[in-house]
């Protein structure tokens, strides 16, 4: 029998040399939250992303913990986040016993922002203590974006919408790492640089990994501050073990960062590869009648991180499940998009804004194979199952 082509959609792009830095770390103890590549990591990603400084944390879960506590959100606040979105995005929300309010995406997969915009017109009212939910007459304190997939939503109009509506922005860059602005006010601004505070995440299979691990960006110190004493069980005196706030263990371990340090400087190889692929993937998927490869947008130069197709069962002949499972049975590993946010068990009672373009998405996307790794003989294997498998009519 032929061999399956085992192809994995999202997989690490790591290199042995991270041994060297592993070594040290075993050599000197430094195996915990402190050590010199958590601060080496920390510089070399604010640097890249163009910030002053950066704050590791075990998780990109973890990041946005702290971002949605330190930007004020409180018991009985609301936010404002997309429905379209690993649901990380969301949890932390729930932690601090705040609410999540959902909203729809547009043909991006980003946050519709015109729909933002009406619900911020229609349902809620500026007051001098700020912006109230008129339905609940909570606060609305913040509003969270995420780069879906690595791509640029526009930052301009999130943060003009902010401004006047009184909000707090979390960007959650967690997929978008590499990501950054062509044009426009944000031109050559990176994703996560931009609102009040950013977060990227280092799992598995983000673009770069540390195992597990992520980071808060910010141009504000004091909030960078703030973030790292929080993340170290809000020590007040380190000597005595004096404590006069709640705090986390949530600090990046030096092991993570030893990973990390030698993964960003990979950073634009991993784009150019994923840019290849995407371009690869584009050109001969779009000829097949029925599969249409999602753009990333214009004016923007993506970190090409997923690779979205989006299947119309009446031409392509087998609709998206079929497709899925095809896929996987000859071993290339596809899967659709999450799972509405707002349709999950925990959430299906809180308040969704006119959810509609996202039913759309969950019903017929697929994510296609899109490692750094990957080589072009794979990405043409994965185009010649997708070919086959359109049913002739
Ligand atoms: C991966 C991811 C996160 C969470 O990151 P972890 O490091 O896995 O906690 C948050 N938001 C989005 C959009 C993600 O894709």
């Amino acid at each position: 029998m032929k061999q399956k082509p085992n192809i994995p959609l999202s997989v690490p792009n790591l290199s042995l040399d991270i041994l060297d830095n592993v070594k040290e770390c075993i050599e000197t103890g430094w195996v915990s939250t402190g050590g010199r590549f958590i601060t080496e990591f920390e510089k070399k990603v604010a640097e890249y992303t163009g910030v002053d400084d950066a704050v590791g944390v075990q998780s990109g879960t973890a990041a946005l913990h702290l971002a949605f506590q330190i930007l004020g959100v409180e018991v009985g606040d609301e936010v404002i986040v997309p429905t379209v979105t690993f649901i990380a995005t969301v949890n932390p929300i729930t932690y601090l016993g705040a609410k999540p309010i959902f909203m729809d995406c547009d043909d991006s997969l980003n946050m519709d922002l015109d729909k933002l915009e009406s619900f911020l017109e229609d349902e809620c009212s500026l007051t001098e203590n700020g912006l109230i939910n008129e339905k609940t007459n909570n606060k609305i304190k913040a509003l969270t974006v995420v780069n879906v997939f690595g791509n640029p939503i526009d930052m301009e109009r999130v943060i003009e919408i902010a401004q006047k509506y009184n909000l707090k922005v979390v960007e959650d860059a967690a997929e978008s790492l590499g990501s950054f602005y062509k044009g426009g006010k944000y031109k050559d601004r990176h994703t996560g640089t931009i609102g009040d505070i950013g977060v990227l995440s280092f799992n598995a299979n983000k673009i770069l990994t540390t195992g597990g691990g992520g980071m808060i960006l910010s141009n504000d110190k004091d909030i960078l501050e703030r973030a790292r004493f929080l993340s170290v069980q809000a020590k007040t005196n380190p000597l005595y073990f004096e404590h006069d706030e709640i705090g986390y263990n949530y600090r990046l371990t030096n092991i993570a960062a030893a990973f990390g340090t030698k993964q960003i400087d990979k950073i634009e190889d991993f784009v150019e590869i994923k840019k290849r692929n995407y371009e690869l993937y584009k050109k001969e998927l779009d000829k097949i009648e029925g599969l249409d490869v999602l753009p990333f947008n214009e004016n923007t130069r993506p970190n090409y991180w997923f690779y979205s197709v989006i299947v119309d069962k009446n031409k392509y002949g087998l609709n998206r499940d079929e497709l899925l499972m095809k896929l996987n049975d000859i071993g290339i590993q596809a899967r659709p998009l999450w799972g509405l946010i707002s349709d999950q068990k925990p959430y299906k009672d809180f308040e969704a804004y006119k959810i509609d373009k996202a039913r759309h998405y969950v019903d017929n996307l697929i994510n296609i194979p899109c490692s750094t790794n990957l080589t072009k003989e794979k990405v043409y294997q994965v185009i010649e199952m997708l070919k086959k498998f359109k049913i002739q009519k």
